[in-house]
């Protein structure tokens, strides 16, 4: 009975109100039909009368924002490093001048990305923890955890971003390693050789989100730049600025040093995207605007 009532509601409303306009009729997307594993990727989101659009993609946030075109909204996608391969979705809503929204839903397949393995020695510890390393390693996991699922809702950048040390990359994104034979979970970002103090600049315009003396990173600093998107330095010997200031794109940040697990001094950089550990070649290569 209710739910004829409901039906009789929703018919007689139709009749009074007429059916909603279809406000994003003609939306657009472009997307990547095919993504691999820690990559970034952009997509575009156009319709005449959209006035805002937001979506989701792999439990994370997608956030786009106005290009300058009428009705046309660009954003990022990340995939996970270790993101499962196979059919994923990417939901977009509009909202249209008058409130109303539309959604829509298409499929993205994740595909494994192709990286490397090495096997390296290294001292015992760092292979095997104590108890109380475990403990430590975790709690520094669960901060750095809590800091990157903020989302600060405007984007904080607007130029290409920039590799945030001179030198050679000597480890590559995704690299799976067996430290003494035990396989670790894949490298999560680049890392550039260079000598204890030589600077790092920010990778981009944004605010130091993070500064943790950790077990695995040695001195880390984070940076936020916006709806999801971080870069993590790691190894530092010192930072040169503190939690909460704000800083611009090549600007010096801090110095190389070879704190944490490390074989030697360099710069580890990684990157961050609505919680996904991703790729920092493509931040740092496909000049995203
Ligand atoms: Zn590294």
């Amino acid at each position: 009975m209710t739910h004829l009532l409901a039906v009789f509601f929703a018919t007689a409303a139709l009749f009074l109100f007429g059916p909603t306009p279809a406000i994003t009729a003609g939306m657009d997307i472009d997307y990547p039909k095919t993504v691999v594993q820690g990559g970034i990727y952009p997509i575009t989101v156009s319709g005449k009368r959209i006035v805002s659009v937001t979506g989701t993609f792999a439990r994370g946030r997608v956030h786009l924002i106005p290009t300058g075109a009428p009705g046309v909204f660009s954003g990022l996608i990340g995939v996970h490093i270790v993101a499962a391969a196979g059919e994923r979705p990417l939901v977009i809503v509009a909202t249209g001048p008058d409130g109303t929204t539309e959604s829509s839903i298409v499929s993205i397949t994740v595909q494994e990305g192709e990286f490397p393995t090495e096997s390296l020695s290294v001292d015992e510890k760092f292979v095997v923890y104590d108890e109380t390393t475990e403990e430590r390693i975790r709690k520094e996991g669960r901060e750095m955890k809590r800091v990157i699922h903020r989302e600060t809702p405007s984007r904080l950048w607007s130029e290409p971003f920039v590799c945030p040390c001179a030198g050679p990359i000597t480890g590559r994104f995704g690299l799976t390693r067996y430290f003494n034979g035990t396989r670790s979970f894949p490298h999560t970002g680049i890392d550039i050789s260079a000598n204890t103090g030589e600077t790092v600049t920010a990778a981009n315009d944004g605010t130091v989100a993070l500064i943790q003396d950790s077990y695995m990173g040695g001195l880390t600093l984070l940076i936020d730049h916006g709806q999801g998107l971080y870069t993590a330095y790691c190894h530092l010997s010192c930072a040169l600025v503190k939690e909460g200031d704000i800083v611009g794109r090549g600007e010096s940040v801090a110095r190389v040093g070879a704190t944490g697990r490390v074989t030697g001094a360099h710069l580890h950089f990684g990157v961050f995207l609505n919680h996904h550990i991703v790729n920092p070649d493509d931040l740092l290569n496909r000049r995203f605007r």
